[in-house]
């Protein structure tokens, strides 16, 4: 069954370590997540963006393809199913939907809308007994070709939001989305020391982990955060992995244009990727 992360992340917060949010896109994704999951006794936190979930035939088919594989798998470890960078209509959506989790990210919006809109949606989570994340100070990243290099959240904005009672909260701190440029400055201690003096509690939330230097991501929980969000390395990993099947020929042998077999490369190499994570993060046999 799925759960809120609010549990899972309190726990996190207090042992100092990270539950890791891996983005799904399909079927074969979900399966080497939730399985490398069980695996490490970990928790998980499997995030679906509102691109994937339309890619994926909407919130309804994620919920009953996720809900089914923990059944069938026999997953026992804590999961659970949270929309990424969420509008406020695909947060209504998926909360409709059976998402045990959400994220609204209202960080474009003037902080008083933000504040209105985040408000309203605690209020909605709180009755379900849903987790919510809100969003402060934009998260870089390269968009129409535009490389963002990440802003810096206001600390006093984010004690703004963390008032209204919401889970977890993401705060720009210099990170991106994507592979980081070779001039990137790091994450700025700094703003998030800051962040978390006037959050008290709040576990906090860091996109953008692919690429980040071990040692800071490391320094980052030290200082409060307690969720880690990477998709682009499992992206990466997973398409590395099935070009070599196909540069080796591989398609081309016996059955080898087999599907199942093309992307059987793929998914090892996202759990691979996913228990290097979960390793980092501190997260095995924390379930
Ligand atoms: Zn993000």
């Amino acid at each position: 069954m799925l759960v809120s992360a609010k549990d899972m992340l309190t726990k996190a917060k207090q042992g100092h370590y990270a539950v890791g949010h891996f983005n799904i896109n399909n079927l074969e994704w979900t399966k080497a997540i939730l399985l490398t999951a069980q695996e490490l006794n970990s928790p998980v936190i499997l995030g679906v963006s509102e691109g994937a979930g339309k890619y994926m035939c909407g919130f309804n088919t994620v919920v009953a393809m996720v809900n089914a594989m923990l059944d069938t798998l026999k997953i026992t470890v804590p999961v659970a199913l949270h929309l990424d960078h969420g509008t406020y209509e695909g947060a209504k959506a998926c909360i409709e939907a059976g998402f045990s989790s959400v994220m609204f990210d209202g960080s474009h919006y003037p902080i008083e809308e933000n504040i209105e809109k985040t408000k309203e949606l605690v209020a909605v989570c709180n009755k379900l007994g849903l987790s919510l994340e809100a969003e402060v100070g934009a998260i870089g990243g390269e968009e129409d070709g535009v490389v963002g290099m990440g802003e810096c959240a206001d600390p006093d904005e984010c004690k703004m939001i963390a008032d209204l009672g919401v889970t977890m909260l993401a705060a720009g701190i210099g990170n991106m989305h994507g592979k980081y440029p070779a001039n990137w400055k790091g994450l700025s201690f700094e703003t998030l020391a800051a962040v978390q003096a006037k959050t008290g509690s709040l576990p906090l939330v860091l996109h953008g982990g692919t690429g980040i230097p071990a040692d800071m991501i490391r320094k980052a929980i030290d200082l409060g955060v307690c969720k880690i969000n990477v998709n682009t390395e499992c992206q990466i990993a997973f398409t590395a992995a099935v070009r070599k099947y196909i540069e080796e020929g591989k398609d081309l042998q016996g059955k080898g244009f087999d599907p199942r077999k093309l992307l059987a490369p793929g998914v090892e190499a996202i759990k691979a990727t996913v228990k290097e994570k979960m390793e980092l993060f501190g997260s095995v046999d924390k379930a």
